[in-house]
């Protein structure tokens, strides 16, 4: 099983990607964390990549598919075998969606399911402003909504590293909900052709989200 969670910035796609994928032996495929891993590396991709990130503009198609295509490689060849990849934040556009159907193919393999989170716009920017991401290993908080048990210690790794987002900020979040719209929405209808979408509302309890994708994805 090969799934693509598309929606924009603030929806819940890397919350809900935590708690399903370990359930259904899923790898999760996160292109911005791969991105910014790659920036706490100090690499020179990213080094590239990190200007780009924190105007909130798509880093270049050639750099994101080039981690992707090493992360699958390891998820080939993890031991035991996983059941499959959850792409979250990849395939933004059209060219990396086909780079994706070409590399699936290549090893036998399909996007079998293509979730489509929603929820209103006010909602998505409360979401992302008040949006706390552990620096050390990626865990998603809220402040209001999905706070640490303890105040400022990542739940997780235990990391005192929780802070916003370089590119959670209202302007920065504004050109990305913009080229969402753009050039990853429009995604969805090269994928409604094959009938594989499906449809679900990001504005509900993250539970209710959660059974909603479990279902969905089996
Ligand atoms: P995200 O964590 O998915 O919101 O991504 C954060 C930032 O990483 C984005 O605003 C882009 O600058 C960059 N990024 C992540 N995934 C991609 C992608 N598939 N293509 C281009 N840029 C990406």
């Amino acid at each position: 099983m090969n799934a693509i969670l598309i929606g924009p910035q603030g929806v819940g796609k890397g919350t809900q990607g935590e708690i399903v994928a370990p359930r259904l032996r899923l790898a999760r495929v996160v292109s911005g964390d791969l991105l910014r891993a790659a920036i706490k590396s100090g690499s020179e991709l990213g080094k590239k990549a990190h200007e780009y990130m924190n105007r909130g503009a798509l880093v270049p198609d050639e750099l994101v598919i080039g981690l992707v295509v090493e992360r699958m490689r390891d998820i080939a060849n993890a031991k035991p075998p996983l059941a499959g990849s959850l792409f979250d934040g990849f395939p933004r556009n059209r060219a990396q969606a086909e780079r994706l159907d070409q590399a699936l193919q290549g090893i036998g393999e399909q996007i079998d399911r293509v979730i489509d989170l929603d929820a209103p716009r006010a909602i998505l920017i409360a979401r992302v402003t008040e949006r706390l991401t552990c620096g050390n290993c990626g865990t998603i908080y809220n402040v209001r909504t999905k706070p640490p048990h303890v105040e400022g210690v990542c739940d997780v790794c235990g990391s005192t590293d929780l802070r916003q987002r370089s590119d959670d900020t209202v302007e920065a979040l504004a050109e990305r909900l913009r080229l969402y719209d753009e050039q990853t929405q429009p995604l969805l209808a090269y994928y409604r052709e094959r009938g594989i979408v499906r449809e679900i509302n990001g504005d509900a309890p993250i539970d209710l989200v959660t059974q909603q994708i479990l279902t969905a994805l089996s």
